[in-house]
C-alpha cells in the first residue's frame, strides 16, 4: 500500500515539474512514507529524519517531510521530537502534497481529506512501468482488531467504483502492464459494485472477472484478503479464472481460538483449515503465506503451540512474523504486554524455521520445470543478472538482457539459493 502511496506521489510531483534526484544527498525534498503498524517502524523513521535534517546545514532551502501513517498516527507531536521537519501529511491527504512543497514546506496538513478529489486518482500514474502495478481498489478498514493501528491513520473504508478501477487497469494494460496486484486492507470485502449482477457471487469475484476480460493483463494477485470473508465463490474464481495467479497471501495473525477472539478477528483455526482445504482441492500447487503476531498479551506456551500446530498443518511457503507490538489508542494496548521480549524472539524463531522447511520442500518442488516469470529487473547480483517472479510468487534469478524487463519469458529452474530460485531462460 505503501509503495502504490509512494509511486503516486512521484508521478504526482513530477506532473508539476519536479524531477526525481539520484540520491538523497543531492534532493532539495526528502519525503518519508511511514508506516505505523509497529513501534520499530515508527523509531526507524524518527532516526532517519534525524539523520537527514542535518542536510539543512549545508542546504538551507532543503525541506523534510513526513506522510504517511506515522504523520497521521503522531501528528504535531512529530515536531517536538525534531522541529527541523518542515510538515506532516497523512495517508488521507496525500494528493496535496504538491501545494504543501510549492508553499515552501511549511504547510502543515494532517487528518481526514476535505479535498473532493479522489485520493486515489489514477490519472497520477508513472509513465514507465516494469510490467507489474499496483491497483488501489480501497482504502481505510472498518474492523476492529485489538492490536491493529490502520483504521485509526488510514480511516474508513471507501470502496473505488468498479468503473473506475476497470478504467485503470485498462490504462495501464494499454502502458504494457501484464500483471496488477488488487489492494485493500480487506479486498475480499470490496463492495464497490453498484449493481450486484453476478448470481450472488461477492462483489470481489465479480470485480476480478471483470479484470479477467481486459486483454493484455495476463496475471492478477490481491492482497490481502480476511479469512472471515474468504467465500466458496473466490475459491472457485482460482479455478475458473487462468490469469488469477495461485499464490495467496492470508494473514490468520494466529493458531489459538482465544488469542483470535482476543484480537477480534471473528474466525477460529477451523476456518483456516477449511480454507486452505479448499483452494488446495481447487489449485494443489497453489502457494499460501501468511502474517503472525508472537507475543500478543497473555498468549501462554500452549496457546503458542497451537499457532505451530497450525503451521504444521497448513504447511505455509511463506510467512511475515511480527512480535507484538502495543500501538497506543489500540484496544489491546490497554492489555499487558506481558510475554517477556526474549520470548516473543524465541517464539518469532521457531515459527521462521518451520517456514523455512516448508519453503525448501515447496522449492524443490519447481527444480527441473519450466515456468513464466516475469521479468522485473536488475537483480543485486551481478550484471546481467534479472529478476522476475514466477505466477507462484517465487522469485527467480536468470542471465537476461535490459529488453526483457517487463515481459513473460520462460524459464528452467535449475536449482535454489535460500529464498531464490534459480534457472536459465529456454527460449
Ligand atoms: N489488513 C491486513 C493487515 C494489515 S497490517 C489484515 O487484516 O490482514 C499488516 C500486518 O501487521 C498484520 O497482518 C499483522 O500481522 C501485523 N501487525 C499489525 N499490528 C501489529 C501490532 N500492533 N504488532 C505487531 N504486528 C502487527
Ligand atoms: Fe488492521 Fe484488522 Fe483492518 Fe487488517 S482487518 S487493517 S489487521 S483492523
Amino acid at each position: 500500500m505503501n509503495e502504490r502511496d509512494s509511486e503516486m506521489m512521484l508521478a504526482q510531483l513530477q506532473r508539476a515539474g519536479h524531477t526525481i534526484a539520484t540520491n538523497e544527498k543531492s534532493a532539495d525534498v526528502v519525503i518519508l512514507n511511514t508506516c505505523s503498524v509497529r513501534e520499530q517502524a515508527e523509531i526507524k523513521a524518527i532516526g532517519k529524519a534525524g539523520y537527514l535534517t542535518r542536510m539543512k546545514r549545508t542546504n538551507p532551502n532543503f525541506i523534510i517531510g513526513i506522510v504517511g501513517c506515522m504523520a497521521e498516527n503522531l501528528g504535531e507531536s512529530i515536531f517536538q521530537r525534531n522541529s527541523a521537519i518542515d510538515f506532516v501529511v497523512g495517508p488521507q491527504r496525500l494528493h496535496e502534497l504538491v501545494e504543501v512543497i510549492e508553499n515552501g514546506g511549511k504547510n502543515l496538513r494532517i487528518g481526514e481529506s476535505k479535498s473532493t478529489k479522489s485520493d486515489q486518482d489514477f490519472s497520477y500514474r508513472l509513465k514507465k512501468f516494469n510490467g507489474t502495478a499496483f491497483v488501489s481498489i480501497m482504502e481505510g478498514c472498518n474492523m476492529r482488531c485489538s492490536y491493529c493501528i490502520v483504521p485509526k491513520t488510514r480511516g474508513k473504508e471507501r470502496c473505488r467504483p468498479v468503473d473506475e478501477i476497470v478504467s485503470e487497469v485498462e490504462f495501464l494494460a494499454k502502458n504494457c502492464v501484464k500483471e496488477v496486484t488488487l489492494l485493500g486492507q480487506i479486498v475480499n470485502k470490496y463492495i464497490g459494485m453498484e449493481t450486484v449482477t453476478g448470481g450472488g457471487k461477492a462483489t470481489f469475484v465479480q470485480l476480478l472477472e471483470r479484470i479477467h476480460e481486459i486483454s493484455g493483463v495476463e496475471r492478477i494477485r490481491y492482497m490481502s484478503p480476511h479469512p472471515r470473508y474468504f467465500s466458496d465463490d473466490l475459491i472457485s474464481a482460482h479455478r475458473n479464472l487462468p490469469k488469477l495467479c495461485p499464490a495467496i497471501h492470508l494473514p490468520v495473525q494466529s493458531g489459538s481460538n482465544r488469542v483470535l477472539k482476543s484480537m477480534g478477528r471473528t474466525y477460529g483455526r477451523e476456518k483456516i483449515f477449511e480454507i486452505v482445504e479448499k483452494l488446495r482441492t481447487a489449485v494443489p500447487e497453489i502457494g499460501i503465506s501468511t502474517d503472525i503476531i508472537v507475543g500478543y498479551p497473555g498468549e501462554t506456551e500452549e496457546e503458542f503451540l497451537e499457532t505451530v500446530s497450525l503451521f504444521d498443518a497448513v504447511r505455509f511457503n511463506m510467512a511475515f512474523i511480527f512480535k507484538y507490538s502495543p500501538r497506543a489508542g489500540t484496544r489491546s494496548a490497554e492489555l499487558a504486554d506481558d510475554v517477556p521480549e526474549d520470548e516473543k524472539e524465541r517464539r518469532n524463531k521457531v515459527l521462521l524455521e518451520r517456514v523455512g522447511e516448508v519453503s525448501l520442500l515447496y522449492n524443490q518442488r519447481f527444480v527441473g520445470k519450466i515456468t513464466d516469470v516475469l521479468v522485473e529487473g536488475h537483480a543485486k547480483r551481478g550484471k546481467n543478472i534479472m529478476f522476475g517472479w514466477t505466477p507462484n510468487h517465487h522469485k527467480v534469478l536468470f542471465s537476461a538482457t535490459e529488453n526483457d524487463i517487463g515481459k513473460i519469458i520462460h524459464v528452467k529452474i535449475d536449482g535454489f539459493a535460500t529464498t531464490v530460485l534459480l534457472g536459465t531462460i529456454v527460449d
